[in-house]
This record gives structure tokens, C-alpha cells and sequence, in this order.
């Protein structure tokens, strides 16, 4: 099966005085060539971690301590969590094979230099062009993310232009490697919902235009339903479910997934507890709860098992996985809200 990026039991975790937080847990999961892959989950499952543990930019106490990312190059496959973090060979990934767009384009920018010559100096990281053609080069990649004023945003400071110019200026920056995968870390979180709507099409436009994979990382499912083919639900530093869209928001089979859906199970076992809202709240990484990490906001959580036993993989469709003990006459039935609610 043709594969770009593949990651394999990854473990990332951070040393802190008071113990150790596993962020990430050995999460596993694939990137096709051209495909936009959704990873979701509430703030603090482990989702950005992952992303920087792709890019080797996970800050101090913070490491890899296990598994493989593996990229795709060719016939070959260069794993990403063996490289010497300040080699070559990662200078070149970063911003070249792999791009990255995160929540607050500000704090990506140099107040001090214009945006054109910042973009100028990402271009000529990757390509050797003298003057000229770097400036071509950026008027098209600007073009290509729709900034309607190229010349005016390039002579400008980041602080100088709105937030959704910003944004679209941030991708054209992470284009500016011409990356096979771009990582998008919360790209509209900060954004108003107009702005947020024109950067998500602008984002499945570049993936239809140039053929890019995207790892897309939200809180929000609607955006994942509007944009990705596939979806990986994160809890605790753990994928919970993984599978195809349609699957997972018509039929979600973990129950994590069933209250971040706002679902009613139809099951008789769940039916009289309502989930429509998440009891609880993720727990700080240092309790991280024994057996199933959701057990105590689970509703249908098995007493003497969920709490003492770490579940297993379980395949439930094609292509289609939980980390849950229920089985399948335990898990409720598809919900045919689930579209209509998004
Ligand atoms: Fe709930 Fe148990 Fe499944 Fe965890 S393993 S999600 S606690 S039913
Ligand atoms: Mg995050």
C-alpha cells in the first residue's frame, strides 16, 4: 500500500521532578500521498506532541523514547526519530519534505524583517535562486495561497496585516520547501469563523491543486468531518480510534469518540445515560488512571476490567480500529444523527 509517512509506536515522553508524563504513548497510524488526515482529540491528548516529535521539535524535558517515523523517500524509507536532531539530513526535512503551519502565525514571524523578505530567505533555504527568481518564486507562492495584494503584503511586518493574511501567508511559508506532507496544527483555532472557513477551503484547495498530504490537527471535529478522508482520535497520549471519515462520524465505535460526537448510544446498557457532554476532564498526565485511561469519564465502563486492564486493539471495519474492551454487542449502534449534528 502506498504510504508517505508512517508512524510506529511512537513514544514521547517528558521527565518532570514529579514523574514522567507519557504525552505520547505508542501512537501508530499512516499518511497516504495525498490525503488529509484528521487527528483529533481535547487540549492536552498529545496531539501537538506528536506532530513535533515528527519534526524533532519537541522542547526539553520532552524526548522520543521509542518507536519509528518513518518517510517515505523513493524505494527507501528515512526514519525521522533516529536522526541526529541537528543534522543535515532534518534541516532538510523540516520545512523541505515536511511543512508545518501551527495555531499562531505571529510567534513565527520576525517582527524586525518584512514579510517578503522572510519569505525570500525560506524559498532560498531549499532552492538556490538568486534575487530575481526568489522574488518570482514568492509572488507565485503567494498567488497560490490567495493573498490578494501580493506586493503590499511583502513589503509588510507581520503585525501589519490581519490575522487570516497572516495564516495564509504561514502556509506559504511552509509551501515554501514544496513538502510532500504539510502538518497543520490548529491552522484556524485563533481565527474568526469567516476567516477560519476560507483558510480550511484554501487548505483542501492546495491538497486538490498540488497533491499534498495533510495531517490536520484540531479540537473541532466539524472541521475534521468537512475536511479529512481519514480520522485518528487521540486520548491520553493513545490513539483510541482510527478510520475512515464516514465511518468514524456515522458509525463511532469508541465511546471517546461517541461523546466528542455528542451522541446518544442506542444500546440498551448506555441508552439512559445521556452523553451529550463529557464528564470530567482529561486528567493531568502525572494520574494518568490504570487500565483504560477514559475510564473514569467513561459511562460504560466495565467495573473490575476498564480500571485495571489496558484494552487492546480491536478491528471493528475496514481499516477501522478501537482501543476499547467492549464488544460488539456492547458497543451502540451506528447513530444516523451523527452527520446532521456536525
Ligand atoms: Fe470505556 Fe472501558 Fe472502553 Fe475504556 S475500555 S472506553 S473505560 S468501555
Ligand atoms: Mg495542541
Amino acid at each position: 500500500e502506498d504510504v508517505l509517512l508512517s508512524v510506529r509506536e511512537l513514544a514521547t515522553h517528558f521527565t518532570a521532578d514529579e514523574g514522567v508524563i507519557r504525552a505520547v504513548d505508542g501512537v501508530s497510524f499512516d499518511v497516504k500521498p495525498g490525503t488529509i488526515v484528521g487527528l483529533v482529540g481535547e487540549t492536552g491528548c498529545g496531539k501537538s506532541v506528536v506532530a513535533r516529535s515528527i519534526l524533532r521539535i519537541v522542547e526539553k524535558p520532552g524526548s522520543i523514547v521509542g518507536g519509528d517515523i518513518l518517510l517515505r523517500r523513493g524505494d527507501d524509507w528515512l526514519n525521522l526519530a533516529e536522526l541526529p536532531p541537528y543534522g543535515p539530513d532534518l534541516r532538510k526535512v523540516r520545512g523541505g519534505e515536511i511543512g508545518l503551519v501551527f495555531q499562531d502565525p505571529m510567534a513565527s514571524f520576525s517582527p524586525v524583517h518584512t514579510i517578503g523578505s522572510q519569505l525570500v530567505e525560506a524559498v532560498r533555504l531549499h532552492e538556490r535562486l538568486d534575487r530575481r527568481a526568489a522574488d518570482r518564486r514568492v509572488a507565485e507562492l503567494l498567488d497560490l495561497v490567495g493573498v490578494p495584494n501580493p506586493e503590499r503584503v511583502m513589503s509588510a511586518y507581520a503585525w501589519q496585516i490581519s490575522g487570516g493574511q497572516r495564516q495564509r501567508v504561514m502556509i506559504a511559508m511552509a509551501l515554501a520547501g514544496r513538502p510532500k506532507l504539510l502538518i497543520a496544527d490548529e491552522p484556524t483555532t485563533a481565527l474568526d469563523v469567516i476567516t477560519q472557513g476560507k483558510v480550511l477551503n484554501l487548505i483542501r484547495d492546495l491538497q486538490e491543486r498540488t497533491g499534498l498530504a495533510i495531517l490536520l490537527i484540531t479540537h473541532d471535529l466539524g472541521v475534521v468531518a468537512q475536511m479529512a478522508e481519514e480520522v485518528i482520535v487521540m486520548y491520553l497520549g493513545r490513539v483510541v480510534e482510527k478510520g475512515p471519515v464516514d465511518q468514524i462520524f456515522h458509525a463511532p465505535q469508541h465511546p471517546y469518540t461517541r461523546s466528542l460526537l455528542n451522541l446518544i448510544p442506542s444500546t440498551e446498557a448506555v441508552a439512559r445515560q445521556s452523553l451529550k457532554a463529557i464528564r470530567g476532564t482529561v486528567p493531568h498526565p502525572l494520574n494518568r488512571p490504570d487500565g483504560c485511561g477514559f475510564h473514569p469519564r467513561c459511562d460504560v465502563a466495565i467495573e473490575g476490567r476498564c480500571d485495571k486492564d489496558a484494552p487492546a486493539l480491536q478491528i471493528v471495519g475496514n481499516d477501522h480500529t478501537i482501543e476499547c474492551h467492549l464488544g460488539e454487542a456492547e458497543r451502540a449502534k451506528p447513530c444516523e444523527d451523527a452527520g446532521r449534528r456536525l
